[in-house]
């Protein structure tokens, strides 16, 4: 496994073990050339996911990239690591499972909501607003670099009609 800090190949595992559900093994790995530590995972795939996105482009699907946004939407809220990786592992399976190896970006949005609804209230209307002003302009793809951009205020709660707080031009 290439190391991530000094692209070395000689990185070393020093630990081995399950995740706490039991999908996926967590190998520690140091590097040996810089000294860099990071954590790899194995998980079962049952089959290639491509994602089409609104265009018609299809592009691999990234399980990291879906569990960033919905670690954004989750940001300071009180749910274990543990349910996310669960909740995550959940949307995987049930695309996997669903028959088909290419998945509408909007399914996974669709995924994701009602994962979140379970989860947690907040996340869930976070994730879901956002998800539904964007949906009839942009793809999923396009949102999930809106949550995972550095302008933080998109999980804001809109401003209030007639609040100044975000006005300059008057
Ligand atoms: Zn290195």
């Amino acid at each position: 496994m290439r190391c991530p800090y000094c692209s070395s190949l000689d990185s070393q595992v020093k630990d081995s073990r399950p995740s706490d559900d039991h999908s996926a093994i967590r190998r520690r790995r140091v590097c040996p050339d810089c000294g860099g530590r990071f954590t790899t995972f194995e998980r079962v795939q049952l089959r290639e996911l491509m994602v089409v996105k609104r265009s018609g482009r299809r592009i691999p699907f990234d399980r990291d990239k879906l569990q960033r946004s919905v670690e954004v939407a989750l940001r300071k809220r009180p749910v274990d690591a543990e349910r996310i990786e669960r909740m995550v592992n959940g949307i995987v399976r049930q695309l996997e499972s669903a028959g088909e190896g290419d998945v509408p970006s909007a399914s996974i949005g669709a995924l994701v909501m009602e994962g979140l609804k379970a989860l947690d209230d907040v996340a869930y209307v976070r994730f879901a607003s956002v998800y539904r002003n964007f949906r009839e302009a942009r793809d999923f793809e396009e949102l999930i670099d809106e949550l995972t951009g550095e302008d933080g205020e998109v999980l804001s709660p809109p401003a209030k009609p007639g609040s100044a707080a975000s006005r300059s031009d008057k």
